[in-house]
Parts: structure tokens; sequence; C-alpha cells
């Protein structure tokens, strides 16, 4: 089982990756736009798909701060709805969730 400073290393690096990926998307998005017309519709395409995979992107960043904050606080690996102990497993494969299966679940299903 993990330890907590385990999982913090695991959130900072995925925080780090994600950064790295935004700051690439952000210097695709500042290329000038093609001289050719018919080169600027697909690079506008483009354009919009970066900027998606950019908000996703950006939604995990803010869960993982989250996390690190519980971590500082002392309240990671717990529900913030029901205070339940978010299980190991559902931790490895989301370490930046807020919410236990049953509440995820329930929150997915409303
Ligand atoms: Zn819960």
């Amino acid at each position: 089982m993990p330890t907590i400073n385990e999982r913090k290393q695991q959130l900072t690096k995925r925080l780090g990756e994600l950064e790295a990926r935004l700051n690439g998307i952000e210097t695709e998005l500042d290329q000038p736009m093609s001289q050719d017309w018919e080169d600027r519709s697909a690079e506008r395409e483009g354009d919009e798909v970066l900027e998606s995979m950019g908000n996703s992107g950006l939604d995990e960043i803010a869960m993982i701060n989250a996390a690190l904050e519980r971590i500082e606080n002392g309240a990671y690996g717990q529900c913030v709805q029901c205070d339940e102990t978010i299980v190991d497993a559902r931790l490895d494969l989301l370490p930046h969730t807020h919410l236990c299966r049953n509440c995820a679940t329930a929150a997915a299903a409303a």
C-alpha cells in the first residue's frame, strides 16, 4: 500500500506532466496562421482539438491541486461527501479523486 508521500510524489509528477503538455499546446496555438487559404480551415480544426484537450487538462490540474491540499490537511483518501475511506485500488487508478466509488457512481448517475 503506497504511503501518503508516494501518493504526493505521484500527484506532483502527474501535475508536472500536465503542465508541460499544456505549455506545449499553448506554443502550438500561438503559431501564426498559414497564408494559404486551404490550409487555414484545417489548422483551425486542429486548434479546436488542442483547446478542448487543454480544458480537460486544466480540470485535472485543478483536481490534483485540490488533492495535494487534502494531503496537507490530512484529509486525503477520504470521500468529501460521505467521509468514507477511499479504497487503495481506486486511489491507484485515480490518485486525485475526492469521491469514494459509491459517491462517484451516484454522481455519474445523477
Ligand atoms: Zn463517498
